[in-house]
Order: structure tokens, then sequence, then C-alpha cells
């Protein structure tokens, strides 16, 4: 434990930055370099033009980052009880962990998503925001609904990840418009915590 201590003070902090726009400009990819036709896995690109929701980032094809657009799609402002504090409650529907892992992620030292009041719940009882990852298979339906059913008002959902919003490459993904919409396969940190600060309005 005073090692642990002691190598903390000398190593000094290591929490990410804050990841406003100013620091962080959004690196996705949005164009098509070269002239060869894509095969791309997800159909990810059409005519040209790419659909991040569908993007499993498998580097088969030549987009390039632009810098033009963000990773994620805002409907709507957050209400104003989320902003002192906001807890997300994860349910995997068919994910193949990575998601996880990058959402566990944001509420490690390294990203610390609670200095942003961003809290995970153990209960959809205590949650704000239900986080549907995965493809979305027949069996989690229900249980996703109930999860849903049993949060307090307001509630929103997340959508994170090409599998939810698309499918990604084996499932046909939930139709519908979500709160927050990250994409990627996986989102990174970085993605989701700005994510959710943008729907804040910071
Ligand atoms: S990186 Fe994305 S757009 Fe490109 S081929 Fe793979 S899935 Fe398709
Ligand atoms: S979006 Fe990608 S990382 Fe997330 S569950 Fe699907 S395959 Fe895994």
């Amino acid at each position: 434990m005073t090692l642990w201590f002691l190598n903390g003070i000398k190593k000094g902090i290591k929490t990410e930055k804050n990841p406003d726009e100013s620091m962080f400009k959004p690196d996705y990819p949005s164009v098509l370099e070269g002239k060869s036709s894509y095969d791309c896995p997800t159909g990810a690109i059409s005519n040209g033009t790419w659909i991040k929701e569908k993007c499993i980032f498998c580097g088969r094809c030549d987009l390039r980052p632009t810098g033009n657009q963000n990773i994620y799609n805002i409907h709507g402002k957050m209400p104003e009880i989320f902003k002192r504090s906001f807890y997300l409650y994860p349910i995997d529907s068919g994910t193949c962990g990575a998601c996880n892992a990058e959402l566990k992620s944001i509420f490690s030292p390294q990203y610390d998503a609670n200095r942003f009041n961003i809290f995970e719940a153990e209960t959809p009882r205590h949650a704000d925001a239900l986080v549907i990852m995965g493809v979305y298979t027949n069996g989690m339906e229900k249980i996703i609904e109930e999860a849903y059913n049993a949060m307090p008002d307001p509630k929103i959902v997340i959508a994170m990840g090409a599998c939810t919003l698309s499918g990604g490459i084996i499932g046909s993904g939930i139709n519908k418009k979500f709160n927050v919409e990250i994409a990627g396969c996986p989102p990174t940190p970085y993605s989701i915590i700005s994510a959710i600060l943008r729907y804040r309005g910071d």
C-alpha cells in the first residue's frame, strides 16, 4: 500500500485530459481515398459515403479521417435533473465483450468519468440511462424492456456500438432512434464520455 502510494506521488496524475473539442478534435473517417471498389462487410459505404453506424473499423477500405464529424448522434437535450449526477446501467444484448470493456474503462482512474458526475448504477432502479450494447438478440428483448420499465422517470437510452446501431457483422440492430447513439466497434472511452458531455450541453 505504501509502495503504491509513493509510486502514485512519483509518477503524478495519470488521468486522461478532459475530452473537450479544442483538445480532441474528431478524427473519424469520412472520406474515401482511391478508386477501387470496396468490399465492405457491413455495407457501411454507400455511393462513396461512409455510414458510421454500420462501420466495424475493419480497415479493409480506404477511409481517411477528416476531423469534420463526430462519431455519435445526439437527439434532444439531457434533462436538467441529470446534470448533477448521471447513472448508467449497462445491458448486454449479445456483445463480443469489447463494448463492455470500453464502457467499464470510463470509470477507471485513467478516464475517471466520476469527475464529470457520471456513475455506474448497480440496478436499473437507480439508473438514469440504459446503455444497450450488442446485436439485440431475441431473448434479450423482454429483459431490456423490463430493465427500462424498472427505471425511474425521467430516463433515457444510450445505444452503443455498431452491433446495436446496425447489427454490425452478424445482427440486424435495433431499428429505433435513441437519445444518444455512439458508433464504433467498440466506441472508445473518449467517444463515450464525449457523447455524454455533448448531450449534457457541456
Ligand atoms: S472500415 Fe468500415 S467502412 Fe471500411 S470496409 Fe471496414 S466496415 Fe466497411
Ligand atoms: S460493436 Fe463491435 S465491439 Fe461492440 S459488441 Fe459489437 S462487435 Fe463487439
